[in-house]
């Protein structure tokens, strides 16, 4: 079975055609610049050499006919016709409270989630420009919605629910609705699985740390708690993201002149670790600067370290215990000193690693990287979550067929 997984954001569009149940990709590619000056697709296929093309992309519908040209191009392609593919998965950052697993995507669900965009600007609208593309150019073929907060949303309303007077919640949406669970989804069942155990058995606290990053804590399979809230920007430092900070901050500094909007902006692209380093937003460049002694570089790297390890220190007492700790995506699979800097001190909780092994693993290796004597094991597991998607894409589209 062939399927396609679409991940649809403002200005650009990443696609993976996957054979499945197997999960060999056969093909991937994104389109970049969107709606936007200087259009370009990017079409990678294994084996073989990039293929990159400049070309104007005026919205999402264009860029997704251009994906099927590529697919199915004698030369560049891997299908010989468009009807090869079986099923589309799509990306979908916020399903709201109504969406709490993935589904097949019908004028229903479409309607509903055109009904949050209220509450998700950014990325609603143009996952729903990537459904509407591919409903007009193949239209027998059966779509899938594949949710970030679904995972979520077996939280306790004592996770979910901020402490503000409660019609907030009854009358706008403002909860937690937490987000990067497909990725938490992913990891936490591939440790299960890694560990020859249930995740039922389990209390598992995934590190998902990237530009964006969160924490999530599983308890038997089950999601307790989350660190991102009613938008990404809660929980840790981030890239360019401050993470939680007293929200007083904004009404002061709309006092002082600022716009909601400029606040919104500063607290959402220029915070995190740009913002602190005033270095950059990718955490090499500022590792590499602290490295080399800059202060500013350094003090972002240890409010990111403690960051992290207060929630995993908050949500161990929010399960009253742990079993796996799993740090995965960018910074988690690559960055040997934060793994080593959060899980230092830790042996309070049980949790210490094997440093040596910490040092040499290569990445994107799955490894359980603790210390012997550890009551926690602590894992390194790469996120795959175009393959979460891929699978349960597959899944609910072989029901209707
Ligand atoms: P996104 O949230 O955009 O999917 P990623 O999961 O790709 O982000 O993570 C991007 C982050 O991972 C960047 O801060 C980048 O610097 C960091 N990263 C990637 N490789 C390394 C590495 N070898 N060492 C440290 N950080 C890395």
């Amino acid at each position: 079975m062939k399927v396609l997984v679409i991940n649809a954001g403002s200005s650009s569009l990443k696609y993976q055609l996957f054979d499945m149940p197997g999960g060999e990709v056969l093909a991937k590619g994104l389109c970049e610049c969107i709606a936007i000056e200087g259009g370009s697709i990017t079409h990678k296929r294994p084996g073989k050499e990039n293929y990159k093309v400049s070309v104007q992309l005026d919205d999402h519908e264009t860029a997704l006919s251009w994906v099927l040209k590529l697919l199915t191009d004698p030369e560049l392609g891997v299908i010989a016709d468009i009807s090869e593919i079986d099923a589309v998965g799509h990306r979908v950052a916020h399903g709201g409270e109504k969406l709490k697993q993935s589904c097949l995507i019908d004028d229903e669900v479409i309607k509903y989630l055109y009904s949050i965009v209220k509450i998700n600007p950014l990325h609603g609208p143009p996952a729903i420009a990537g459904m509407e593309g591919c409903r007009k150019l193949m239209k027998e073929v059966p779509m899938v919605g594949v949710f970030d907060t679904s995972f979520h949303s077996t939280m306790p309303e004592h996770a979910y629910i901020y402490p503000i007077p409660y019609e907030l919640y009854e009358e706008k949406g403002i909860r937690r609705y937490g987000f990067h669970g497909t990725s938490h989804r992913y990891v936490a069942n591939r440790v299960a699985e890694l560990m020859g155990k249930n995740i039922e058995d389990l209390k598992i606290i995934t590190c998902h740390l990237g530009n964006g990053s969160s924490i999530t804590a599983i308890d038997g399979g089950k999601v307790v708690d989350t660190s991102m809230g009613f938008t990404p920007q809660e929980g840790i430092l981030m890239g360019t993201r401050s993470g939680t900070v007293d929200p007083t901050i904004l009404t002061y500094l709309m006092g002082e002149g600022m716009t909601a909007k400029e606040v919104e902006q500063m607290l959402n692209k220029k915070s995190g670790l740009l913002g602190v380093s005033g270095i950059s937003s990718d955490s090499r460049a500022v590792c590499d600067a602290a490295a080399e002694g800059h202060k500013r570089a350094q003090l972002a790297l240890r409010i990111q370290c403690y960051g992290i390890k207060k929630y995993i220190g908050s949500y161990i007492a929010a399960m009253n215990g742990l079993d796996a700790l799993v740090f995965t995506a960018g910074i988690g699979e690559n960055d040997r000193d934060l793994r080593r800097e959060v899980c230092r001190n830790m042996d309070y909780f049980g949790i210490a690693i094997d440093e040596q092994l910490n040092e040499t693993l290569p990445r994107g290796s799955e490894a359980d990287l603790s210390a012997a004597d550890a009551r926690v094991r602590t894992w390194l597991v790469p996120t795959d979550e175009e393959f979460m998607i891929a699978k349960d894409t597959a899944k609910l589209a072989s029901s209707v067929k």
